[in-house]
């Protein structure tokens, strides 16, 4: 399988062509949330931007092993190895278990990516699951001396490692020079410093003060795992020492990221993802949105119109599309402004596409459709310029109503190709379902529902031979448009013309 796919890498800093080691087979393992609270809509745009890619490339004839991970344990206030448990935290002040905290949010965020529309990953393990395997590879990174214990916990020596592979903090532009000396860890507290070799050590494993609730036995004592070796262990776990793509959001970059890759060359012959996909940040008034800039609102405020930021609610497709009109390594500025023209934009799609099937051929095309999807392509194959394809797919949105007003022409055999290619694209790759529909759809399923329900009641009148209910229920139903109709298979009903 020839792949026509560039992606950026931001490992090596350049835009590569996407060769997957085993065709068609594709490791995609993405960072999930840490479920202490409800994900923002700054947070969906990372998995919103990962749902392109691996709908891209099954659409491209992949076959994706999507793994994205649920975070549960490990991650410390500050991102940093000294302070509470997020989740432990959350739980203390909510007088809740962990779990319930970890519960009650994991089930939020999937709700809020199925509105989203975004696809489901194959896998989506949990920190927790996997301690066993987490203290394993705590043990074999100790083992080749690139780790060293002190007092119950266990810390990375990135020194020793940068040593021997020379590639700490290539991923993220850092001076390991500087790091060792203790540059950029000025957010961290004294606390726990005294037990590193050196500042720029991470945590691998962490002694458990005794009022930390969430612990587990370990060869070191209780404790629990640092935040970064969840990723490596459940990378390699499911993808093997060596995959295809692994993405998250740019700020994970430093030290999230970095740590991993460091973890998965200690660990293994492999140093785990060939290509690093990184998203960039959505922005409100320039700032990064984020739980402690005070700046986040939730995808369902955004839905219901309810944030003083906002001037209306925004449906999830409009969401959706707002985020494809920019590409993903750029930033994205959260405007009404923004958000309005994306919902014009995606009803103007959304017109055209149900125009589509009534569309009449003519002898021959005004417009070359064959290059139209060439371009879409190419736009998508150049490291998902979303933006661009779209703007060829506007082209077409225009082309589309000319022909519909008769003031162009399309071939029998170009109608028959974008018939059935444009919606299959707009649905499957961009992922914009059309939100109308749905709603009829919805509507009648829950009529069905309740006409099922009334029929049932009907028998059992007719069972108790109350002919006058089964009567009253079968006049009142005619006075309301529906005609009820007795056959041996039971009764139906339809909507009387
Ligand atoms: P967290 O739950 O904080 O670990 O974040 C989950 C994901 O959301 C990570 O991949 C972050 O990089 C990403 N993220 C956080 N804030 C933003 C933002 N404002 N824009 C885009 N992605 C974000
Ligand atoms: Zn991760």
């Amino acid at each position: 399988m020839s792949s026509t796919l560039y992606v950026y890498n931001s490992y090596t800093g350049q835009k590569e062509k996407f060769e997957a080691l085993t065709p068609p087979f594709v490791g995609l393992y993405v960072c999930g949330p840490t479920v202490y609270s409800d994900v923002h809509l700054g947070n969906c745009r990372t998995f919103l931007t990962f749902d392109l890619l691996y709908r891209y490339l099954r659409f491209l004839g992949y076959k994706v092993r999507y793994v994205r991970n649920i975070t549960d344990a490990g991650h410390l206030e500050n991102d940093a190895d000294e302070g509470e448990d997020k989740i432990a935290k959350k739980a203390r002040l909510e007088k809740l278990e962990p779990m319930e905290i970890v519960q009650r949010y994991t089930v939020g965020f999937r709700n809020v990516m199925r509105l989203l529309n975004a696809l489901p990953p194959s896998i989506e393990p949990t920190a927790t699951g996997h301690i066993v395997e987490q203290i394993e590879m705590v043990k074999q990174i100790l083992a080749t001396g690139l780790a060293y214990e002190v007092n119950g916990s266990v810390y990375f020596d990135v020194e020793k490692y940068h040593e021997k592979y020379k590639n700490y903090g290539k991923l993220s532009g850092r001076i390991v020079e500087e790091l060792i000396a203790g540059a950029g860890n000025e957010k961290r507290t004294l606390e726990g410093q005294d037990e590193k070799r050196n500042p720029a050590d991470f945590a691998i494993w962490k002694k458990a003060s005794p009022n930390h609730i969430m612990r587990w036995v370990s060869p070191w004592g209780e404790g629990f795992p640092g935040w970064h070796l969840e990723c490596s262990v459940m990378s390699t776990k499911y993808l093997g020492e060596e995959f295809d793509i692994h993405g998250g959001g740019m700020d994970l970059k430093f030290p999230h990221h970095e740590a991993e890759i460091a973890q998965n060359n200690a660990c293994c012959s492999k140093g785990g993802a060939r290509y690093w996909m990184h998203g960039n940040m959505l922005t409100v008034n320039g700032k990064r949105m984020g739980k402690s800039e005070g700046n986040a609102f939730l995808p369902e405020q955004l839905f219901a119109g309810d944030h003083p930021l906002l001037e209306q609610p925004y449906s999830p497709m409009t969401v959706r599309f707002f985020m494809l009109q920019a590409h993903y390594r750029s930033t994205l500025d959260f405007t009404n402004a923004g958000l309005q023209a994306a919902e014009k934009g995606y009803k103007r799609l959304m017109s055209a596409l149900n125009l589509l099937p009534g569309l009449k051929s003519g002898n021959s095309s005004d417009f070359d459709w064959d290059a139209f999807r060439a371009d879409v392509l190419a736009a998508m194959d150049d490291d998902l310029n979303s933006p661009v394809a779209l703007a060829h797919i506007f082209e077409a949105v225009k082309r589309i109503n000319s022909v519909h007003e008769q003031k162009e022409q399309i071939s029998a055999a170009h109608l028959e190709m974008i018939q059935q290619w444009l919606p299959d694209f707009v649905q499957n790759v961009f992922g914009l379902l059309n939100e109308e529909e749905q709603q009829g759809n919805e509507q009648a399923r829950l009529l069905d529902s309740a006409m099922q329900l009334i029929i049932d009641l009907r028998a059992e009148a007719r069972l108790r031979k109350d002919f006058g209910t089964s009567d009253l229920i079968r006049d009142r139903l005619i006075g309301s448009g529906i005609q009820l109709k007795d056959g041996k298979e039971g009764t139906t009903w339809e909507k009387n013309d």
